[in-house]
């Protein structure tokens, strides 16, 4: 009953995020609020142990979907979200979508123009922009009297230069099959700078501020006055970084000299470069940073040379960053690892020591778990640790855009 009380006079929007077997949603205050009233995951769609799991205040409840798919899931939401009253005050869908291509710059409302362009960029997101339309036209089919918005991972970065996406291979690439750096996360990014900024003070027309997003996937992006300048990650996610599987930057020799002494398949490659390497790869271990940091405090060689090479690409590639701004007012770390990992922070910072960068040891372990705040010393551009959140970005977005579409 408190539930009810609680919600029924505000308005919502709700946040969908589908994966090829996967449905995430959060349900989000439009008052400016960071907590969902709901959120959770169904997973295993199409399967038959398929199932969703709503998170409210009152705590976790899994129910069986029997086999169901997408639009079984959506449709359990849509009455469970129904029974509590909640409906009414839901205003408008927004739906995470990977890849926009050149076409997106920004969030927009979706009519069927949009989706026939967002079709046109599932070739170069094959796994995840079908899943995306899926979900977008599931939404529209059983919600449609409501506004639905696509926000992209890739728009926020569209504003980097041609020198900063641009791959020197023949351009005839890029013309005719769209090869550039996109870069990803771009919700991700955007919200946590415009946080830093907020919460530093800096102008907002004359800043520097680049933001690690470290999770299972990573990248980096240095932002210049509000716009993403460079990126690590390219066409895919797969560029940059070392992540929890993917391996990062590798010399693409790599791959011709590994097919030529193995005979391994494109498709060989492609699983061992996106789900064999990273901290998992070299560690032989695991690819979750908790499990490493325990392991390499036990001195587990694998361990601590995946650390290893995680932060001294992290630093390696934040320098570079560095160079497509006039300065660094802020380094700001985001993400699971980057919000909760105390020792990735301090391995980063320790090799950054050219940019001038110096945490406080005790600010650094006490803003973890969801906390934000400053983890630098006196000197130097200020580092942080600020707690992302995708899911109010994208329903800031969507409630914007569907407010300005009824005037
Ligand atoms: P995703 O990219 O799937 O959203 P997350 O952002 O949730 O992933 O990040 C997952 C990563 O965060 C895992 O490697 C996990 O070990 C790491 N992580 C979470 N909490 C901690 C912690 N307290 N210390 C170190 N790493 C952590």
């Amino acid at each position: 009953m408190e539930e009810k009380h609680i919600t029924m006079n505000k308005t919502q929007t709700l946040v969908i995020n589908c994966g090829s077997s996967s449905l995430k949603f959060a349900l989000m205050p439009n008052d400016g609020g960071t907590d969902p009233i709901l959120s959770g995951l169904a997973e295993c769609l199409g399967d038959a142990e398929s199932s969703i799991t709503y998170k409210t205040a009152e705590g976790k409840k899994q129910e069986s979907l029997n086999g169901g798919d997408h639009a079984v899931a959506l449709g359990a939401l849509i009455s469970y979200i129904g029974e509590r009253g909640w409906l009414e005050s839901v205003t408008a869908v927004g739906h995470r979508v990977v890849h926009g291509g050149e076409k997106f710059h920004a969030s927009v409302l979706i009519d069927d123009k949009v989706l026939a362009a967002i079709e046109e960029c599932s070739p170069l997101a094959p796994l995840h922009n079908p899943a995306n339309l899926l979900g977008i036209r599931v939404a529209r089919e059983k919600l449609p009297s409501l506004p639905q918005v696509a926000v992209f991972d890739t728009a926020f970065h569209q504003t980097m230069p041609k020198e900063a996406y641009l791959y020197a291979v023949p351009m005839a690439y890029y013309r005719d099959y769209g090869v550039r750096r996109y870069g990803f996360h771009g919700t991700s990014h955007r919200y946590v700078s415009e946080q830093a900024v907020e919460m530093l003070k800096l102008d907002p027309k004359n800043h520097g501020v680049i933001v690690a997003h470290l999770g299972n996937g990573a990248s980096a992006t240095a932002i210049r006055n509000g716009e993403s300048v460079d990126t690590t990650m390219g066409l895919t996610p797969l560029e940059g970084l070392v992540m929890g599987t993917r391996s990062g930057d590798v010399d693409p020799g790599v791959l011709f000299y590994l097919a030529d002494r193995t005979k391994m398949s494109i498709s060989d490659l492609d699983n061992m470069l996106n789900r064999k390497s990273g901290l998992l790869g070299v560690s032989e271990l695991s690819n979750d940073c908790r499990t490493l940091e325990e392991a390499a405090s036990n001195n587990h060689e694998g361990a601590k040379i995946a650390l290893d090479l995680f932060a001294h690409r992290l630093a390696r590639l934040i320098g570079g960053l560095a160079m497509s701004l006039d300065r660094v007012d802020a380094l700001v770390f985001t993400g699971g690892i980057g919000e909760n990992s105390v020792l990735v922070r301090q391995m980063a910072a320790d090799r950054l020591k050219p940019l001038g960068i110096a945490l406080d040891p005790e600010a650094n372990k006490k803003y973890v778990r969801g906390l934000s705040g400053v983890i630098s010393g006196a000197t130097g551009p200020k580092v942080m640790a600020i707690a992302t959140n995708e899911e109010l970005m994208i329903a800031r977005d969507t409630a914007a855009i569907a407010e300005a579409s009824r005037r």
